[in-house]
């Protein structure tokens, strides 16, 4: 089978599209039909080897372009994208299962990581360092950190690989790719793009397949200076486990868990829809979206009443329907998480205030589908308030006073995002300052952005992606100390 001009070699190395060296493939499932929607080649060690070398072979070249030329291509990229944003949208959901609108949004914020750094390739300065020695001049030139390994995952299949790709191209960097094997033809899609807009050979290479196998090659070629990894934090402590021999820069997004503070004070009516919002889209699998809401007491019930009541009308279903809402989970192993943490909550005295079950098959939902839940009368030692669910489940607790809030959002080892609502300006400085998190959004559940620094702290992960810190990770500044006679 086709899907819109992709055929089944989705390897791509030094400008060719391959079929993987051991002549595997595996199936491309639809989450939300269980259908085969088609097989995609499933490269190990060897094709991620050859990757490498193209990689390689393609830097001089390629660092060698002007600013200016190298951002003629994202641009050109960025276009394309733009006018292609419809089918990329069809492929993103048919593998991936969000609803269409909200694959749009996806390719269209994946495009604007491109537009951005096609932008920002003309802005990478060095600078003149004054000297206390009149006899030298001291300074520093940006350069290209080498050949980049990117490994992404299925949730943003399409916008984790974007903005990656804009600052390593920038840069100057040569790029070797592995997406995550549920989501393997929404990078098919996007490298034909980098394809047509005339990327030179090497610049950009796919490798689609096994990810321990592949995941080890580039941890062993010396040649790949930098990993840039966004997913679990267990794969990204191996990764960081695994680099020490080589010293290679890591760049790392990790897990969340995230909490949401409403206070009092909030404008509630906002506060639900954008809870509701950050909860639930994408089936609650985005590494940003709310884990926990923690309600001030005062306005906890009208709150749970006004967010049920939102919850209970999600139309769930096929994403490429009209008017679907939520799309099913990304697999069994996803289903099976949400369920265990769900009868955990249970087992330890959460009641369902809505949801909590599989909705029924004759409503011809047969793929990986969890409804919409909430659930009250929480305790800090349920599963859902300590690892992430990745699904569509929200507790949530009361709290009395500002200090409590903040100490039950700060209980977590994670700090990649976190939310307050509040009119209060005073309450939003006090309260962002404690709140350990890389990413805060006050009366916003929408913080990622081509042109701010996106990233966690503490095991959520290191290093930005996006704004003028994201293209940082890709530069190696190298510092000139010149004598003068
Ligand atoms: P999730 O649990 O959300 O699927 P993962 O961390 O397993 O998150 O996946 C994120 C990305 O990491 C995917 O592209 C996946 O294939 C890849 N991955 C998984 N295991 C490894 C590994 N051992 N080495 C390198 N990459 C890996």
């Amino acid at each position: 089978m086709k899907i819109n001009g992709i055929k089944e070699n989705t390897i791509f190395i030094d400008g060719v599209w391959r079929e993987a060296a051991g002549g595997k493939t595996e199936a491309v499932l639809n989450p939300a039909t269980l259908e085969h929607i088609m097989s995609f080649s499933y490269g190990d060690e060897k094709d991620a080897r050859l990757a490498v070398q193209a990689a390689k072979d393609a830097l001089p070249l390629w660092s060698a372009k002007t600013a200016r030329e190298r951002s003629g291509y994202l641009y050109r990229a960025y276009q394309l994208m733009m006018e292609r944003q419809e089918d990329l949208a069809v492929i993103l959901t048919t593998e991936q299962g969000k609803p269409l609108a909200e694959s749009r949004g996806e390719i269209a914020s994946a495009a604007s990581y491109l537009l951005w750094y096609a932008e920002e390739a003309n802005r990478i300065y060095g600078e003149m360092i004054p000297s206390s020695n009149k006899g030298k001049r001291l300074f520093t030139i940006p350069q290209p950190i080498g050949v980049v390994a990117a490994i992404t995952p299925w949730n943003f299949p399409s916008s984790m690989i974007a903005r990656k790709l804009g600052p390593a191209l920038a840069a100057g960097c040569t790029v070797v790719l592995k997406p995550a094997e549920q989501t393997p033809l929404s990078a098919v899609g996007l490298v034909k793009i980098f394809e047509e807009a005339g990327l030179p050979k090497g610049v950009l290479n796919l490798v689609t397949g096994d990810p321990a196998s592949i995941g080890k090659a580039w941890l062993e070629e010396q040649d790949v200076r930098l990993i840039t990894f966004t997913g679990s934090t267990e794969v990204g402590k191996h990764l960081m486990r695994s680099s020490a021999d080589n010293v290679k820069k890591l760049s790392l997004e990790l897990g969340g868990h995230a909490p949401i503070l409403v206070f009092e004070d909030a404008d509630i009516d906002q506060a639900v829809s954008l809870s509701l919002m950050s909860k639930f889209r994408n089936a609650g699998q985005t590494c940003i979206c709310a884990n926990r809401i923690y309600v001030q007491e005062s306005i906890y019930n009208h709150f749970v009443k006004k967010l049920v009541e939102k919850v209970k009308q999600l139309k769930m279903g096929n994403g490429l329907e009209t008017g679907i809402e939520i799309g099913p989970l990304i697999d069994n192993h996803a289903l099976e998480k949400v369920q265990s943490h769900v009868q955990d909550a249970i087992n330890k005295g959460a009641s369902i205030t809505a949801g909590g079950n599989r909705p029924s098959l004759s409503k011809n939902l047969k793929g990986f589908y969890y409804t919409p839940t909430v659930l009250t009368g929480i305790t800090d030692e349920m599963l859902v308030m300590k690892e992430e669910t990745f699904g569509p489940v929200v507790p949530i607790q009361s709290f009395t006073s500002e200090e409590e809030a903040i100490e039950k959002a700060n209980l977590t080892s994670y700090g990649l995002a976190s939310y307050v609502f509040t009119e209060n300006i005073n309450r939003a400085w006090r309260v962002m300052e404690q709140l350990e998190y890389g990413i805060i959004g006050i009366n916003d559940v929408f913080p990622a952005a081509a042109e701010a620094p996106f990233g966690g702290i503490k095991q959520s992960g290191q290093g930005k992606e996006g704004g003028r810190e994201g293209m940082m990770e890709y530069v190696e500044m190298k510092y000139i100390s010149m004598g003068l006679k």
